[in-house]
Formats: structure tokens, sequence, C-alpha cells
């Protein structure tokens, strides 16, 4: 057997029965009385039940807790993968910033050549061409500076972008920090008030006869968690079935351990105050 149900049966370390220290007994007839008399069993059982709900309920708490921690963690590392693209494209955007400047460069040497060599010109053909290549030069010289201009813009908003993402990623982070320490307080007082409820459940299950206990988590296995339950006005609380009339009267008398006729769980009458 394994599984949340399972549980139940993992006893404070201090308290665990010994394997084939439970007195084997004689076998009882469910509906005659035990020396205990079922009265009491099915007052322990309720109780049993009450105990089992809650330490089922704690249980499902802390096992729910690290899915609510990823719920709040799988956004925060999409924001992180987001942040680091958008770090990787600035620094492409700086590579080709730092490419153009050296472009710039060589442009600036190429006319400060050129015009250096204006003296040397002899004749007027030559002369025009020579401006013409000045003039060509100057004008591959602005568009570099254009294209500088334009990719340092780019530069300064993605830096404004990556600066605000990284002030909300980090309020992010310090929300989940917070939220991440409150479960942890959350699954502390859960196991402790858990041991607490294993301990008083293993008192009561020493006092239960073994066939009604077997019974019981039998019905709490197939019963998804719940093996007594109430009978509220000829109605089955477990399985919602209507219980026959005649049922309900022995029922309503909680003496004897009564099974629904449908979902087999054992039923009780709660006297309306
Ligand atoms: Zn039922």
């Amino acid at each position: 057997m394994s599984g949340p149900i399972a549980q139940l049966e993992e006893l404070p370390a201090h308290n665990r029965l010994v394997p084939g220290s439970s007195p084997g007994g004689p076998t009882i007839n469910l509906n005659q009385p035990t020396e205990r008399g079922l009265e009491t069993q099915l007052k322990l059982l309720i109780t049993l039940q009450e105990s089992d709900s809650r330490i089922l309920e704690k249980q499902s708490i802390i096992r729910a807790i690290p899915f609510k921690i990823s719920e709040v963690e799988v956004p925060l590392q999409k924001a992180q993968a987001a942040l680091d693209k958008m770090k990787q494209q600035y620094e492409l955007l700086e590579k080709k910033r730092r490419n153009k400047e050296r472009s710039l460069d060589d442009m600036n040497e190429k006319i400060k050549k050129l015009k250096a060599r204006t003296s040397e010109i002899k004749t007027n053909k030559e002369y025009q061409a020579h401006l013409k290549e000045i003039e060509s030069a100057g004008k591959e010289r602005y568009a570099i500076e254009d294209e500088i201009l334009s990719l340092m813009e780019q530069i300064e908003a993605s830096s404004r972008e990556i600066k605000s993402e990284e002030v909300k990623l980090e309020s992010e982070k310090e929300k989940l920090e917070a939220f991440k320490k409150q479960l942890e307080q959350g699954i502390q007082e859960a196991e402790k008030e858990l041991s607490f409820l294993r301990e008083e459940r293993s008192k009561v299950v020493t006092s239960i006869d073994r066939e009604l206990y077997d019974l019981y988590m039998t019905l709490m296995n197939s019963g998804r968690g719940l093996a007594v339950t109430e009978a509220r006005e000829e109605v089955c609380q477990g399985c919602n079935m209507n219980i026959p009339p005649q049922l309900f009267v022995e029922i309503k008398k909680n003496e004897e351990i009564i099974q629904c006729p449908q979902c087999h769980r054992i039923l009780y009458h709660k006297s309306t105050p």
C-alpha cells in the first residue's frame, strides 16, 4: 500500500508497533457486542475518521507547496531568460557600434590622406577626379556617422529596457523569497500539527478492535479517505444515496457498526442540537 492513506499508518517513531506484537484476538462478528462494546468502537472510529481527515488535509497542504512555489518560480525564470536575451541583444548592438567606429576612423584616415595628396595633383582633370573622390568619401563618412547615431539610440533604449526589467525582476525575486519563507513556515507548522495528530491517532488505534480497524483502512482506501460518515436525513453523506428507513432507525441508535448498502462506509447519526 502506498499513497496518502498508507501514510496515515506512519506512526510516530517512539510509538511504532513491533511487528507481531498486535494481539490477534478472537474473530469478532461486527454486529455482536465486543468486550469494549460496539458503541464505544463506533465512537472511536468517528474520532479516528476526524483525526485522519485532518491528517489527510495537512498532508495535502504540504504536498501542494512545491507546486505553489513553481507557480511563482516558472514565470520568474522566464523573465530572467528574457532579460538575458535583452543583454545579448545589447552586446550585439555594442559590437556593431564598435565596428562602425573603426570604419569611421578608417574613413577619416582615408579622407585625411586624400586631402594631403591634393597639392601633388598636376592636371585639372586629375583634380576634378580627386575632388569627386573626396566628396564620395565624405558621403560615406556621413552614412557611417548616421549608422552610429542610430545604433547609439538603439543601445540607449536597450539599456533603459534592461534597467527597468532588472528592477522589476529584483522586486519579483524578493517577493518570491518572502513567499517561500512563508510557505516554509507553513510546512513547519503543518508538520508539527501532523506529528501531534499522528500521535493522537496511534493512541486511538490501539483501542480499536483489529478487524474493525482493518475494515476501516479498507474503506479508507476504497472511499478516498472517508470510511466513517454521517447518515443525515436518511442520506449517506459519503455517497449521497438514500438509506432505507428501517436501516436509518438502527443507525440513529449509534449502537452498531452499520455500513451503507451502496458505498459500504460506516454510518453514524449526529443528533441535532
Ligand atoms: Zn454511502
